[in-house]
């Protein structure tokens, strides 16, 4: 188990955001997380990276250390990273200061030690095929979300989570993810992908689980979850 929560819970006022939720990561693997809008999702994902929010209950376990009151540049550096459901980029910035910029978020404090190498490297990983040297601006969408997913390998992630990666792509460009992401994944980053579209999870996933109103409701192989009435029925709504 490379990655862990513990009845970790966040609330925001009266809401209930991220209500006792335990996941296990194994190690090498891909884990899925899907369910309605609002399920909390996201808020698990800034619980794991401590950004910009803490676990008001719970712990979160990266390799065997709880994690919870360290800072997002110490989870960082211990090798968690994340991406964020934008696609945002710099678009008067070149692809490599985009790199640049979006590489060195989530660990503020110090500029990072820039390493040209390491650069190409996250470029070439996300199959980038553009000139570094370009503007920004005009990238595809599915560009746009290789760059920002090499923002996130330019540290060489041991965990790499991913939040809603397939968001707005047609189908053809979600092939093409799924390709990319089997291939980072044969590489040795274990994954933790939030996803809507529920055909990329099953293509990804070995295991996934299903979030309602903060709570796990299953967790298993995606083709028995999804085929799981409770599912069906959070998805649907009363
Ligand atoms: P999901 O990613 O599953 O769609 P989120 O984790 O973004 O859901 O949100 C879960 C719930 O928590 C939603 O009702 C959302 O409005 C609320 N929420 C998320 N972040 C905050 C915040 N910083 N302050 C207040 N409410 C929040
Ligand atoms: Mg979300």
């Amino acid at each position: 188990m490379i990655l862990a929560t513990d009845e970790v819970s966040k609330s925001f006022g009266s809401l209930k955001a991220v209500d006792g939720v335990s996941i296990d990561v194994r190690h090498g693997e891909v884990f899925g997380l899907a369910g309605p809008n609002g399920a909390g999702k996201s808020t698990l994902f800034n619980l794991l990276t401590g950004l910009p929010i803490r676990p008001d209950s719970g712990r979160v376990l990266f390799n065997g250390v709880e994690i919870q009151r360290r800072s997002p540049r110490w989870i960082a550096k211990a090798g968690l990273k994340r991406t964020f459901q934008t696609e945002a980029v710099f678009e008067s910035l070149t692809v490599r200061d985009n790199l640049r910029v979006g590489s060195a978020y989530g660990s503020p404090g110090r500029p990072a030690r820039w390493n040209n190498a390491r650069c190409e490297a996250a470029l070439a990983a996300v199959e980038l095929g553009c000139d570094p040297d370009r503007p920004a601006a005009g990238l595809s969408l599915l560009d746009r979300k290789r760059l920002m997913i090499a923002c996130a390998m330019v540290s060489e992630p041991a965990v790499l989570l991913l939040d809603e990666p397939a968001a707005g792509l047609d189908p053809a460009d979600q092939e093409a993810l799924i390709r990319l992401l089997t291939t980072i994944h044969a590489g040795g980053t274990t994954m933790v992908i939030i996803e809507h579209v529920l055909s990329v999870l099953s293509a990804l996933a070995s295991r996934m689980a299903v979030l309602d109103s903060g709570r796990v409701i299953v967790t298993g192989r995606p083709q028995d979850v999804l085929a799981d009435p409770r599912v069906v029925e959070a998805y649907l709504g009363p």
